[in-house]
């Protein structure tokens, strides 16, 4: 089963799809997540992509568009796909088209992960994660057992993405409202889409996700 998880930064696009990946043995694409390591890693793509993620801006669609056609080359995409942060807008979407079809692989479902903006400021702005072992927290929903202790691993360090803070954030909705919810009517047209509040409680949205996915 290949899928898109579409929706605003912090509706929990990330760690539904970890779900699915555990639960359904899918695996999980994360073009945000691909693009933080290759600004860690300083390669090309990350050299020009870091200050365009720090502003909130998308980056080009040359290099995400080149980073998920490489990445669909692989085996393990063989067992299924979620796309998690892509397509982000129009010419992303037609290219993502245009790969499936020259792979033939097909798409089974889109789903949209709706969530309202200010509740996503106050999600994103508080979430931060074990810099051991990538358990994620929250400094008012979701604190460590003891302060500054992962609950997981004992590890001490944690760290918070660089463009978490409430400025980025505010352009990164800014950019979703602008150029990638108009997908949900380019999905909706092809019969694809559905919709799932990204604003329930972590495990209610995994349960409506299944059950939307159970239903074919
Ligand atoms: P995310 O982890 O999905 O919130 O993405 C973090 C940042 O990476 C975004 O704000 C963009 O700067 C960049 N990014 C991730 N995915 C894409 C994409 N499909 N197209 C363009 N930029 C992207």
């Amino acid at each position: 089963m290949n899928i898109i998880l579409l929706g605003p930064p912090g509706a929990g696009k990330g760690t539904q799809a970890k779900r699915l990946e555990e639960r359904r043995g899918l695996v999980q694409l994360s073009t945000g997540d691909m693009l933080r390591a290759a600004v860690e890693a300083k390669t090309p793509y990350g050299l020009k992509a870091k200050a365009v993620m720090e502003r909130g801006d998308l980056v080009s669609d040359d290099i995400v568009v080149a980073i998920i056609a490489e990445r669909l080359d692989e085996p393990d995409v063989k067992q299924g796909f979620i796309l998690d942060g892509f397509p982000r807008n129009r010419a992303q979407a037609e290219a993502l088209d245009a790969m499936l079809a020259g792979k033939k692989l097909t798409l089974d479902a889109v789903i949209e992960l709706a969530a309202d903006d200010e509740a996503l400021i106050e999600r994103i702005t508080g979430r931060y994660t074990c810099a051991t072992c990538g358990k994620g927290y929250h400094d008012r929903f979701e604190k460590p057992k003891t302060a500054g202790v992962c609950d997981i691993c004992c590890g001490t360090g944690f760290t918070r993405r660089a463009d978490d803070n409430e400025e980025t954030v505010r352009s990164r909705l800014g950019v979703y409202h602008q150029q990638t919810a108009p997908l949900t009517a380019y999905y909706g047209a092809k019969g694809k889409l559905k919709t799932v509040d990204g604003m329930a409680d972590i495990d209610d949205v995994t349960r409506r996700l299944e059950e939307v996915l159970a239903a074919g």
